[in-house]
């Protein structure tokens, strides 16, 4: 008996430094093969007196149970290890295709460029800024005041340098081309902006475009002409476009854009939440102060502004539902739109 319990001790001894299925397969055939550990051990029955023979017998048979049972254990934990080794190590990533290809635009890009264009069309010229903005720039020059909840930590990313952030809007570029120029001023400022907002529709960086009129005799109802051509050439339909009053600190009066579902022509769908209308863009007259701030005389000068999200007109256009698909970048995705 005591021989029995050392070589049960001694077989779990090597087991436990079993690294693979070969050497299982070894351990298992010195002690269950026909010439095993087990074997010699019946075989050394008929030494013993008559009467002991049932009990050891027994003794054998519940050991070559143990052995069994651990080996097979044993044998499951290796085989999904090695498998487990074999998918990491033969990995391929199947988005990409074999061979080489041409690149492509990204289609955030796409439509960034076809927005741009339709606006250099009616002679919008391209003015760019940085992305770490003033802050005076992104905020008060805009008659956003300190205590407007925009200015929160929890929606602006502040960088270390005091009076420093990544820009939440494009705005401060219409800031910078008003410092710089003198009117007349056309132009638009397309660029990432950066927010803290993440959820299927908001990513903390997104891209936006922002057109900017000044001139003597600007109007609401020239940017409503702008506006609707701009949207009806960017969808390719007569879209129906509606103007909604709204308040943007920058711009009075203001307003907010709507056009005609795209995805369900106005029927009613989980997109337009069941209202037929999409809102698309925010505009309005620029304010005076705004223009004061810049050394513009507002009682000569008049001036629209208007902006929109690039990734939610994109989103439209192609029938997107998650705004995390353009960043991804699965090929399968962006192959799509090339
Ligand atoms: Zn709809």
């Amino acid at each position: 008996m005591r021989e029995l319990s050392r070589i049960r001790e001694e077989f779990l001894k090597e087991l436990s430094r079993v690294r693979d299925l070969k050497e299982l397969r070894e351990l298992r055939s010195r002690y269950l093969g026909p010439k095993g550990v087990i074997k010699e051990l019946l075989k050394r029955i008929k030494e013993l007196p008559k009467e002991e023979r049932p009990a050891f017998g027994q003794l054998v048979n519940e050991l070559k149970e143990f052995v069994e049972e651990n080996l097979k254990k044993r044998e499951e934990e290796l085989s999904r290890e090695e498998l487990e080794r074999k998918l990491r190590s033969e990995w391929v990533e199947l988005t990409v295709p074999p061979g080489r290809s041409l690149g492509a635009l990204h289609p955030v890009t796409i439509v960034l460029n076809r927005i741009v264009d339709i606006f250099k069309s009616m002679g919008f010229e391209v003015e760019e800024g940085p992305e770490v903005e003033r802050e005076d720039y992104n905020f008060d020059m805009l008659n956003i005041p300190p205590e407007h909840p925009a200015r929160d930590m929890q929606d602006t990313f502040y960088v270390n340098k005091e009076g420093y952030l990544l820009r939440t809007h494009t705005s401060p570029v219409q800031i910078r081309t008003m410092l710089k120029k003198k009117p007349p001023i056309q132009m638009v400022a397309p660029g990432k902006v950066y927010r803290r907002d993440d959820d299927p529709t908001h990513s903390p960086m997104f891209h936006q475009v922002e057109g900017l009129v000044v001139n003597e005799w600007a109007n609401f109802r020239h940017m409503k002409h702008v506006l609707e051509s701009f949207l009806r050439t960017f969808f390719g339909k007569d879209l129906p476009v509606r103007f909604r009053a709204s308040y943007f600190p920058f711009t009075e009066p203001s307003a907010e854009v709507d056009i005609g579902c795209v995805i369900c022509e106005q029927r009613g769908c989980r997109v337009c939440k069941g209202t037929g209308w999409l809102e698309v863009l925010g505009c309005g007259m620029v304010h005076p102060k705004v223009l004061e701030n810049c050394g513009i005389d507002p009682e000569i000068y008049q001036g629209f502004a208007f902006g929109m999200g690039v990734e939610r007109l994109a989103m439209l256009l192609f029938g997107i539902d998650n705004i995390k698909l353009f960043y991804e970048n699965d090929l399968r995705f962006i192959k799509q739109f090339v």
